[in-house]
């Protein structure tokens, strides 16, 4: 099953999660795998998986992909998978691999190369601002540094995929290019190359809007004798006005190039579970199972005003504050981060160094 556009635009509640996670085939992250990986947001973002139990108790350890169709901003959603990826190598020691399907966003969006590849550039200083190991990561943009290796695999990927396997399970119609139509070979081939470089099972962390890929990917990796992969499931997080967050609607999304003016006037303008008046929410309480202002607290920042908001000791504008305050600063240091790392992308890859020198100049 594919979760459409449209109810990734709803929002889920628990029940609804669950429901969707048994008609995937999935499983529910319990308290013994929460223990084990030991991520604040596990179980409450990161909530379900496929074989994690499995891949985390192999001797030989595992790799961890996550790619990313770029796009002009990211938001401060990207970052927290991110950030969990950096969990998985800083605690496991796990190699990471980070590819770039901007050869997708050309496929399906008709745009041209060194605008994707640019969008590919300022995306990866911020997925490598969250500090991963040069010396235990490989970056790769499909449309620059693609390697031969990889390559090869989607080739072979695709030669074990339909066209009507991919039609199925993605909806791609006839009327599309070939070239999306040979896309999840490609998919396959980024999440597997760990697992033929160094004989190590992938996990890959993902929204639940992109299992279907990994479905795939573990599909076709038996027969060519490779280790299915692993999965971490996300839930939606809202945008901060309560709808789905955008890159191509500003107002929906704190960005990770936002300045203190944008986050305040974002978070001023924010969904929250607040009462028409400051009386009425002083004797009443607010709604923090409602409230996007509480989310964003809780889940950033591990801030958890549930009692405040529901005694009425807490208005809006308290909350707002503090999150504008934690989210100024955390982004302060984001981007201190990432003008930082530009300045050493050798340390991943040479082809790195001179991809900055190109889009510098
Ligand atoms: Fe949300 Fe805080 Fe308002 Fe409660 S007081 S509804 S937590 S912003």
């Amino acid at each position: 099953m594919t979760i459409g556009a449209s109810e990734v635009e709803g929002k889920f509640n628990e029940d609804e999660y669950r429901k969707v996670v048994k008609k995937f085939g999935a499983s529910l992250i319990d308290e013994g795998l929460a223990k084990k990986l030991d991520h604040p947001l596990v179980p409450e973002l990161f909530f379900a998986h496929r074989d994690l139990d499995k891949i985390l108790a192999n001797p030989k350890g595992f790799a961890v992909i996550s790619g990313r169709g770029p796009s002009m901003n990211m938001h401060i959603g990207h970052l927290l998978v991110f950030k969990l990826v950096k969990h998985f190598q800083d605690k496991f020691g796990a190699f990471v691999f980070l590819p770039f399907s901007d050869d997708e966003k050309l496929l399906a969006r008709g745009l041209e190369i060194e605008h994707v590849l640019k969008m590919s550039y300022e995306n990866m200083l911020d997925m490598l601002a969250i500090g991963f190991d040069p010396k235990n990561t490989e970056v790769m943009l499909d449309l620059a540094t693609l390697k031969q290796e990889v390559y090869n695999l989607a080739i072979e990927a695709s030669s074990h995929m339909t066209v009507s396997t991919v039609k199925a399970a993605l909806g791609f119609t006839d009327d599309a290019n070939i070239g999306i139509h040979f896309y999840p070979g490609m998919q396959a081939a980024h999440i597997l190359y760990p697992t033929k470089k160094l004989g190590v099972p992938t996990i890959v962390p993902i929204g639940l809007d992109q299992d279907v890929f990994v479905k795939l990917t573990r599909d076709v990796a038996p027969k060519m004798g490779l280790a299915k992969p692993g999965d971490i499931l996300s839930k939606f997080l809202p945008g901060i006005t309560g709808d789905k967050m955008s890159s191509s609607k500003p107002e929906t999304a704190i960005f990770t190039t936002d300045g203190p003016e944008q986050i305040k006037k974002k978070i001023s303008n924010a969904f929250t579970g607040g009462l028409p008046t400051a009386k009425e929410q002083r004797e009443k309480g607010g709604n923090p199972d409602i409230c996007v202002v509480y989310k964003y607290l809780k889940i950033f920042f591990g801030v958890d005003v549930r009692k405040q908001c529901t005694a009425g000791d807490y208005l809006c504008g308290d909350c707002k504050k503090i999150l504008t305050e934690d989210m100024t600063k955390m982004l302060k240091e984001h981007q201190n981060e990432r003008i930082k790392v530009e300045k050493n992308l050798e340390k991943f890859s040479p082809e790195l160094g001179k991809l900055r020198d190109k889009f510098k100049k």
